[in-house]
Formats: structure tokens, sequence, C-alpha cells
């Protein structure tokens, strides 16, 4: 099992209310499932995504990535699975404004990596996603629909197992959505593992053998 999550609760205080964000998720994924997650806004899906990725810490239950509790482990040790283990792709553009695009594709390389092969790398991932023309520019002069395909050419850079997408194509011209769309296709075909958060209901016909889920008021459930 690639993703196991068992009895997973987050919760938060606003005015004096409790809001059950995630409620008692219980969720296996393998290794090149293509899941998908629907649900409306307010539903818990950025904070389900952000548990399984380690970024925030459950008040009850647990995400085991490979075998490997998030929360049992040191600092550095979640902090290198986060950055190895896992491509990020953040529902609102994540780009460092005074990076070039470039820059921002290579930020999150692992060390150990020639300069002149993690250079290749990006502007391969650049170009598959369609951006390579604006390597050199800085994120404040592209369109959104641009900055979202650095930042999912940022996602890839450490050919990760599992790639984590909060509405990766939400607000984004047709054409950009096809072409990001066809990228996860390929990768997942490859092996990568995907959970993707939208609420476009469209969105799991273009990906045949994806699993469906739906989030209702922080509780999963699968429909296909
Ligand atoms: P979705 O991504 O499906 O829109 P979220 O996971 O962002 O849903 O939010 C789920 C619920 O938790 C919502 O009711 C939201 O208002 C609440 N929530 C999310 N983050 C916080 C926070 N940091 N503090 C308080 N409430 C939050
Ligand atoms: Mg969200």
């Amino acid at each position: 099992m690639l993703i196991q999550c068992n009895n997973l609760q987050k919760q938060y205080k606003s005015d004096n209310k409790i809001i059950k964000a995630v409620n008692d998720v219980n969720l296996s994924i393998n290794r090149r499932d293509f899941v998908v997650i629907l649900g409306h806004s307010g539903s818990g899906k950025t904070t389900l995504l952000s548990l399984i990725g380690g970024l925030t810490r459950p008040d009850q239950g647990e995400v085991r990535i490979n075998g490997q509790e998030n929360w049992q482990q040191n600092d550095n040790a979640l902090a290198a699975m986060r950055n190895n283990t896992i491509g990020f792709i953040f529902q609102f553009a994540s780009l460092i404004p005074t990076l070039s695009v470039l820059e921002n594709v290579l930020l999150p390389l692992s060390f150990g990596t020639s300069r002149a092969e993690s250079h290749e790398r990006a502007l391969n991932l650049l170009s598959l996603a369609g951006i390579a023309d604006k390597a050199g520019s800085f994120p404040s002069q592209l369109s959104g629909g641009q900055q979202r395909r650095v930042a999912i050419a940022r996602a890839f850079i450490n050919e990760p197992e599992i790639i984590l997408a909060d509405e990766p194509t939400g607000d984004l011209d047709e054409d950009t959505e096809q072409d990001i769309l066809t990228i996860f296709r390929d990768y997942n075909q490859q092996g990568t593992t995907f959970i993707v958060v939208t609420h476009n209901q469209e969105l799991p016909s273009s990906q045949n053998a994806a699993r469906v889920m739906q989030m209702r008021n922080g509780i999963l459930s699968e429909t296909r």
C-alpha cells in the first residue's frame, strides 16, 4: 500500500463552533492509482490533501506513506518525504515572484543532481507543460494559466511517486486544462500515483481508470 489513512480527523474552531473539516477518513491508495476527489467548496478537500502530504498534523488518526507514519518520524525525515516523495500542486499559484520561471521549477530540486542535468530536466518539464519559451520570464509577466503550467512543471522536478493536486485546472482555459490532464495521464501510465481534488464533475471522464470519491462535510465515500 502506497498511502494509507486510518481514522483521519482534523477539526477547526471558528466562532466557538467546531468544524469537522476531515471526519474519520479511511483511505487506501495503491501505486499507480489515479484518485479524483470531488466535493463542493468547504467540504474538506484541501484539508485532506494537506493531511496526506504531511503539511497539516491530524487531531486523530494517521497517514502512512510507504508504511511510514507522517508524524512518527523526525522533522528532517518528514521534510524529505514532502520534498522527494510528493509533488504538490497548490490551489493557487505559489510561484516565488523574485525568481525566474526556470528558477522556480528548479527550487524543490534535491541535492546531488548536477546543474546541467537539472536544467535539462526543468526545461523538458517546461516544454511538456507548453511554457518553455517563458523560462527566463518572471511570474508577474505570465497569465494565471501560464503560472499554473509552471507550478505543474515544478511539481514533477523531483520525479515524485505521488502528485497531490488541489483544483489544478480551476479557472483555466480549455486548452491549458486539456494539456494538463494529458500530462497527468501520461505520468500516471508511467507509474506516478495521483490524488486530484476538484469540483469539476467532468474531470474523472478524462482519466479512464480513475477511482472517484466524493467528499461531503468532511466525510469521504468512494463512488467508482
Ligand atoms: P475545500 O478545499 O473542500 O473547499 P477546506 O478543506 O478548505 O475545504 O475547508 C473545510 C472546512 O474547514 C471549511 O468549513 C473551512 O472553512 C474550514 N477551514 C479550513 N481551514 C481552516 C482554518 N485554517 N481555520 C478555520 N477553519 C478552516
Ligand atoms: Mg480547497
